[in-house]
């Protein structure tokens, strides 16, 4: 079936309801282990027709904002989602506390038992009507995000039509680029102040009435994170400090001498060449093409899968008004199905959304036919790593999409891979002052953010940046907003997919058999222990980055 013709149901949350208790209720009275295992078939079956209906809600919804069909779509999940999260935790409490429950996670595995009991550790009745307001606020961030119409080079442009401007070989434009995206954020700075503090706020609310100090470990463990804690992201964020920024300094500072630069600014920094920068050739339609082509060449399973996004209309990619901002991939289980969302704006970041999000629907697609629902997608580091790894995995055909400036781009995606890491973990540091010190005034979190940009990110000067002055860079970062914590995942994938990298330059074919069977191991098993499974190297280690980083 092809996108367009899937059929949008609206569903009566009433009778989904009746229906979810009812089998919990038949679960309860289940004797033995495979009566248990033939409900959870049927609540899995239900699971999917509801999930489905609202993962198709939000695509439409974000393809076009100004549709009020799936604008209603949208509120009617909001909406009823937190009510459905708590018949959720009700059928995982029947589940775990059945007589035969060893003999349950013999079947279905440690993992889910482990997830279980964080989900219930998360989730209380009592903060139903906190969730709500959440995915209100959330919608309300990416509305504003959508809204912005910047008057620059006469015509109105949305945020993402500005970023080719802030790439221009005239440091005028990008100046000016610059300065026209900071007074747009300048200008509503207290909407943006506003919604992050109310953000704050109820997240705390939550994680106290669910009995937390703060929302750090809440953030944590709805993150599903089994094998590390807010103190070993910290250490790691340490390594980045002691290896990493001194190497992305480094190469920071050769791109000025490069650019030819004196007393550079922020926009400078989107300049990596001064014969311009690596831009790719061609239409949407024929970067389609040569994607295409690339991952006939890449493999037997690229070779299938391209082929059926391309048939049945599971991407899109050019930018559009009122197409929300960003990109990327989401799953509708109903119709086993991947779906490809950005905004394509003609620079090389078009390029990535093809290698990267193709990498997520790659494994969401090589895992779809594992019967558990929850092991068909990792938690959030691991998936990253196979959209970012899949990058690296493209480089060979990058002449089809960038001809002569295959080199300049390759570099400069390795570049910004690098210096990516230590941008990552000051948004991990920065979420975690916030968090911990949730009375902080909107002020206070904009000076803090100053402060960390300093350490992670030392090149960074303001000088006649008034608006960038006022700490207000991260307004732009949507996970900030809407993903509390899932910043760091990149770069703990960052470090993993590197491991890719250095595989791939020694032995490609192993390092393509490592990647599917990654890819086909979805989410059975916990972050640390993928990595145990496939032979790559555990971030958290100390020395680890600096052993990645050597080749
Ligand atoms: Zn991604």
């Amino acid at each position: 079936m092809k996108f367009s013709e899937i059929e949008y149901v609206q569903l009566d949350f009433e009778v989904i309801k009746e229906q979810y208790i009812n089998l919990i209720k038949e679960l309860k009275e289940t004797k033995t282990c495979e009566e248990a295992l033939n409900v959870v078939s049927k609540i899995n079956a239900l699971d999917t027709e509801f999930s489905s209906y609202g993962t198709l809600a939000s695509i439409r919804n974000s393809i076009d904002t100004s549709n009020e069909k799936y604008e209603k779509a949208q509120e009617f999940f909001d909406e009823v989602s937190p009510q459905y999260q708590d018949l959720a935790t009700n059928y995982y409490r029947v589940l775990i506390s059945l007589p035969f429950k060893d003999e349950l996670k013999e079947k279905l595995g440690d993992l889910l038992f482990n997830q279980i009991d964080l989900s219930l550790k998360t989730f209380k009745p009592e903060i139903i009507e906190d969730l709500i307001e959440e995915n209100k606020l959330s919608t309300e961030y990416s509305k504003l995000i959508a809204s912005a119409k910047i008057e620059f080079d006469g015509k109105v442009l949305n945020l993402s039509q500005m970023a080719p401007y802030g790439e221009s070989l005239d440091r005028n434009v990008r100046r000016e680029a610059n300065l026209a995206r900071g007074k747009w954020f300048y200008d509503h700075m207290n909407e943006f102040d506003e919604i992050y503090d109310k953000m704050v706020k109820v997240r705390t609310r939550m994680a106290k009435k669910l009995g937390y100090e703060n929302y750090v470990q809440l953030g944590f463990d709805k993150l599903g994170r089994t094998d590390y804690t807010p103190a070993d992201v910290k250490n790691y964020r340490e390594q980045i400090k002691e290896t990493l920024v001194p190497i992305a300094q480094e190469l920071l500072a050769k791109q000025i001498k490069r650019i030819g630069v004196e007393n550079p600014l922020p926009y400078d920094y989107n300049l990596n060449f001064l014969s311009g920068n690596a831009k790719p050739i061609g239409t949407t339609q024929e970067k389609i093409e040569n994607a295409k082509k690339m991952y006939d060449e890449l493999s037997s399973e690229t070779y299938s899968f391209f082929r059926f996004l391309k048939e049945n209309e599971l991407m899109d990619l050019e930018t559009k008004p009122n197409k929300q901002g960003g990109g990327y991939c989401t799953y509708i289980p109903k119709f086993k199905m991947p779906f490809i969302f950005s905004n394509f704006n003609g620079t090389s970041g078009d390029v990535d959304v093809l290698t990267h999000e193709f990498g997520h629907s790659f494994q969401v697609y090589s895992s779809k036919d594992i019967p558990i629902p929850e092991y068909i997608w990792p938690t959030m580091e691991a998936c990253e790593i196979h959209s970012m790894s899949m990058e690296f995995f493209a480089y060979p055909w990058m002449n089809l999409f960038f001809g002569n400036d295959e080199e300049k781009y390759k570099y400069a995606h390795l570049k910004g891979a690098i210096t990516f890491v230590p941008y990552g973990a000051c948004v991990d540091e920065f979420q975690t002052y916030v968090y911990e010190n949730y009375d902080a005034t909107p002020k206070q979190r904009r000076e803090k953010w100053l402060e960390l940009h300093k350490q992670y990110e030392p090149h960074l000067r303001f000088d006649e940046l008034e608006y960038y002055k006022e700490g207000l860079r991260w307004f732009a970062q949507a996970h900030i907003f809407n993903s509390p914590f899932y910043y760091i995942d990149y770069t703990l994938a960052q470090v993993c997919a590197f491991q890719f990298k250095n595989m791939m330059d020694v032995d490609k074919e192993k390092a393509w058999d490592t990647y599917v069977k990654l890819c086909k191991l979805g989410g059975s098993k916990s972050f640390l222990n993928l990595l145990k499974e496939v032979g790559l190297e555990n971030p958290f280690i100390d020395g680890c980055i600096a052993k990645v980083m050597k080749p």
